[in-house]
């Protein structure tokens, strides 16, 4: 039987989030100024991690300082990242297309896969129970999304970039020919700037012109498994499966899928510690300690990993927390370019059962859980995460000055 999947995505989620939630407040909409988010408006350090279209036209481009960015645009409105706000928009979304769906993969914070295969009784046009569920997602939550639609995650994927935003696109396997094989290279799903570049010199500039060679020809040039992955995609094949959700949460994540690689160290602990400030908060506001960490990841070639480690004594602090994702990180990530990163707590318990050890500084300790409850204290009473963590990030240590002072100034004072 064909299958039927839908891929959802969020349009430039983070500003898009941040403008719905400025528009329930009476304050103007960042999607019709130009705007960003990223960095301390006042220090104008940081980052840019996501702009508005009008912000788009005067140049201002994901990944840039936001001084260069306020350089091309000096009215342009930067406002600080809110994790706490994206997870709340995140979940809301999924909430949503859940509620359609047999089967939901949540593929990042911003995007999910539906499986829809054998709806068709329920649903008998899927284009317009794509429609109803954009519209219901635009009605409801006050941001808009991308329906793509297809017989694979691949197809599904590809479609769902078409053109932006608040829109349905189909591209089923006749639809290729016309629809994704005039695209260049680099629209591919997982083609990265180096295979672009070895496609591009041996002459083969389009998504149809590489369908068209010999598989062992994009092989030889983009490696065994590479090649092999990434020509069955100029295909439009791909198997893959829906997965579901894993059964009942049984720990604390987040995730991060960034417009443009990660390839520092820098860029992947700015994430990370604004993930761990997260989990850890809300373990702590469930009265949970985790005794297992890991850190995930993705590599531009689909594939997720993670690395974790069991720790001695569970904890909830979350300089703590960061220290181990800090130490997994170095222990197993050699700098390829990463999609997504991401923290998860597990092994949760709730009793306060500490094997006393020998070399532990009990005194240092008390003084971090202090941190944290002050850090949750203020967090309860004036809400998000304007707040900053001078302990967690005088000890980010390797992080290295120049980025660590970038992610003080993310961090705005309490
Ligand atoms: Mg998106």
């Amino acid at each position: 039987m064909e299958r039927l999947i839908f891929h959802i995505d969020v349009n430039s989620a983070f500003l898009s989030w941040e403008a719905a939630k400025r528009v329930r407040e009476g304050l103007p909409d960042l999607r019709e100024i130009p705007s960003c988010i990223g960095g301390d408006p006042k220090s104008r350090r940081g980052i840019v991690t996501a702009k508005s279209i009008p912000a788009k036209k005067y140049g201002v481009t994901t990944g840039e300082p936001v001084a260069m960015a306020i350089r091309k645009c000096p009215e342009l409105v930067c406002v600080p990242s809110d994790f706490t706000l994206y997870e709340k928009c995140s979940r809301a979304f999924k909430k949503i297309c859940a509620s359609y769906a047999p089967v939901m993969e949540s593929f990042s914070i911003d995007e999910v896969f539906l499986d829809m295969t054998g709806t068709q009784l329920i649903y008998p046009d899927p284009v317009a129970v794509a429609y109803e569920i954009k519209d219901k997602i635009r009605d409801e939550l006050g941001f808009t999304v991308n329906v793509g639609i297809s017989v694979n995650k691949l197809l599904a994927k590809m479609a769902s970039d078409f053109e932006k935003p608040d829109r349905v696109h189909t591209l089923f396997p006749s639809e290729v020919p016309e629809k994704m094989w005039p695209l260049p290279v680099r629209d591919l799903l997982f083609l990265g700037k180096a295979s672009e570049q070895k496609l591009l010199q041996a002459g083969i500039k389009t998504i149809g012109e590489m369908a068209r060679c010999r598989e062992e020809e994009i092989q030889r040039l983009l490696g065994k498994k590479a090649g092999h992955q990434l020509y069955a995609y100029a295909n439009g094949i791909d198997d893959s499966p829906v997965r579901g959700e894993r059964e009942e949460a049984k720990g604390y994540s987040a995730e991060t899928t960034v417009e443009d690689d990660i390839v520092t160290y820098e860029q992947a602990f700015s994430i990370l510690l604004a993930q761990c400030d997260v989990v850890a908060a809300r373990m702590r506001r469930d009265g949970k300690k985790c005794s297992c960490v890991a850190v995930t990841w993705r590599t531009l070639d689909f594939k997720t990993r993670s690395h974790q480690r069991k720790l001695d004594n569970p904890t909830d602090i979350t300089e703590e927390i960061f220290s181990q994702v800090k130490t997994l990180l170095y222990e197993c990530w050699k700098g390829q370019p990463l999609r997504l990163i991401g923290v998860a707590l597990t092994d949760l318990s709730d009793e306060e059962y500490r094997q006393m050890s020998l070399f532990e500084n009990t005194q240092s300790r008390e003084k971090q859980k202090k941190v944290d409850e002050a850090v949750d204290d203020i967090r309860r009473r004036f809400g998000n995460s304007m707040i900053t963590r001078a302990s967690t990030l005088n000890s980010a240590g390797k992080v290295g000055r120049k980025a660590k002072a970038q992610m003080d100034n993310e961090n705005m004072k309490a």
